[in-house]
């Protein structure tokens, strides 16, 4: 008798450690989770100490594994992309906590370096924008105060990387140091064009190439685990940053295809084949996925306040009990009886940039209440991600012709129905609901040969439901016509704050 492989992927996320085993047909088998301290040591500074990552994430791969009779044939990692650890070759040690991609401590060096004019020559080879969010000036700020790690990363006696990078040194037993180019791609110094970390960018930030690890493809050899670890060798063969791989888990692998996220924020993330975009629009234009030695391209743009807006509504006002609840109450109501929210408690992102610009509430009367409030935050997440697709179009993107959505809010029916409907367009929820897992793990699949090429997800991508539009035009267009006069009113309040 011949066992069914499995194939166990690594989650490495911002506030939790998971490993999960799928079978051959990537249906997930068992889940296992740790969470993860946050560590604020300064207003705006956000750290992880990298040892409870590796013992987190080493504790929930043998806690999955322990429930499979076998070993798995490989093993995928995705994880949260940009945070930065520091370490030493010879012995593994770590000589920092790892610094976040939430870390705004490196603001003032971006600014710096855009007053000096260096953005437009940055965006064209990165496709990024300077902000600390992405890891260069997050390694030199380790580098100029790390005692001696200047000096020691000239000697070559260090290594850098992203968390993925970090675990597989750490799984390998220090015996691999690489990345994907995926996660290369969030670091502002790889070079999206040609494919490799670029001599000027390590320049202009002061960081050793020798620090850096050796990009590979998302579905690659990466070495074998150390024995000692998980019970045997068992091959790495898939890597890729957490939205890359939730875009492989939808099967959104044609251009065009977009998935978006809901969860606290919203992560949209648009597949453009082979073209790489130049976003007028402040998307962020990054690899998707490499096979094969070949490309495929991405825009990706941001929502800060999506499921934040009823965790508001829940813990901060109070006045529902869960997050679940805002299904029934919203749908209670026939319409939004002219009560928009615009939820931009910290700014608003694409396409608006505007981080000045603070929440408001429009439309109240005697007669609003709950259920109002309640429309209003939901609605305001789908007419967000109208902007956001808007955004997207105007950037030239393959023709979007359904959404696929992800994570905690994509539950709600009531809201996606409400989605399909403001933005004309089918919005699709799978089955699967590890689809940034199931991403990691597909990579692997692929490496190994379980499944022959990418084009096999698209197969075996499973639909839970399916929302399609049915609000006629002269409404959509009234709803969106009085968003719009809602965010403008709002940025004007907000402005010279
Ligand atoms: P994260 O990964 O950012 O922690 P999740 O994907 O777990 O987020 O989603 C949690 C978010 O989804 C919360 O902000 C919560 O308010 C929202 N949420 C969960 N269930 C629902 C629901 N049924 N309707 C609307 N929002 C929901």
């Amino acid at each position: 008798m011949t066992l069914s492989p499995y194939l166990l992927a690594i989650d490495q996320g911002t506030t939790s450690s998971r490993a999960i085993v799928f079978d051959r047909l990537g249906k997930n088998c068992i889940t296992s989770q740790k969470e993860l301290s946050q560590i604020y040591p300064a207003d705006g500074w956000v750290e992880h100490d990298p040892e409870e990552i590796w013992q987190t994430t080493l504790a929930v791969c043998r806690e999955s594994l322990s429930a499979i009779e076998q070993s798995p044939v490989a093993i995928g990692i995705t994880n949260q992309r940009e945070t930065i650890v520091l370490w030493e070759r010879a012995t593994g040690r770590t000589l920092h906590n790892a610094i976040v991609w939430q870390d705004r401590r490196t603001a003032k060096r971006c600014e710096g370096l855009r007053n000096n004019g260096h953005e437009p020559f940055i965006k064209q080879k990165t496709g990024l924008l300077l902000d600390p969010y992405f890891s260069a000036t997050k390694i030199s700020w380790l580098l100029d105060n790390v005692e001696g790690a200047r000096i020691r990363a000239q000697a070559g006696e260090l290594a850098v990387g992203t968390i993925d990078s970090f675990l597989l040194w750490r799984l390998t037993g220090g015996k691999v140091h690489a990345t994907d180019a995926t996660n290369a791609s969030r670091t502002l110094l790889f070079n999206i064009h040609s494919q490799q970390w670029d001599p000027e960018l390590l320049s202009l930030f002061d960081i050793p190439e020798s620090l850096l690890p050796d990009i590979r493809d998302c579905a690659d050899d990466y070495g074998y685990t150390d024995t000692d670890l998980l019970g045997s060798a068992i091959p790495i063969c898939g890597i890729a940053g957490d939205q890359q791989a939730a875009l492989l888990g939808q099967a959104c692998i044609q251009p065009g295809m977009v998935k978006s996220t809901y969860g606290t924020g919203c992560f949209a993330i648009v597949n453009t084949g082979p073209a790489v975009l130049s976003s007028q629009n402040r998307l962020l234009t990054t690899v998707a996925y490499r096979v094969s030695g070949q490309t495929t391209y991405a825009l990706e743009g941001s929502i800060f306040v999506a499921g934040a807006a009823i965790q508001w509504l829940r813990d901060g006002l109070g006045i529902i009990q869960s997050a679940h609840e805002s299904e029934e109450l919203a749908g209670a109501l026939t319409s939004n009886r002219g009560v928009y929210m615009v939820p931009a408690f910290t700014g608003l992102g694409a396409p608006y940039w505007d981080p000045q610009a603070r929440g408001a509430l429009f439309g109240l009367t005697r007669d609003t209440g709950i259920n109002d409030l309640v429309r209003s935050a939901l609605e305001s997440v789908c007419y967000q991600t109208v902007d956001l697709l808007k955004a997207m179009t105007n950037d030239h993107v393959p023709e979007i012709s359904t959404l696929r959505i992800d994570g905690g809010m994509a539950k709600n029916s009531w809201q996606m129905q409400f989605l399909a409907d403001i933005l004309n367009i089918p919005v699709q929820r799978p089955t699967t609901t590890e689809t940034t897992a199931l991403g990691a793990a597909s990579l692997a699949a692929l490496q190994v040969g379980i499944i022959g090429s990418l084009d096999e997800l698209a197969d075996r991508w499973q639909e839970d439901a399916r929302f399609e539009p049915a609000m006629n035009d002269v409404e959509r267009q009234t709803l969106l016509r009085r968003w719009q006069r809602a965010v403008k009113s709002t940025r004007t309040f907000s402005e010279n704050r």
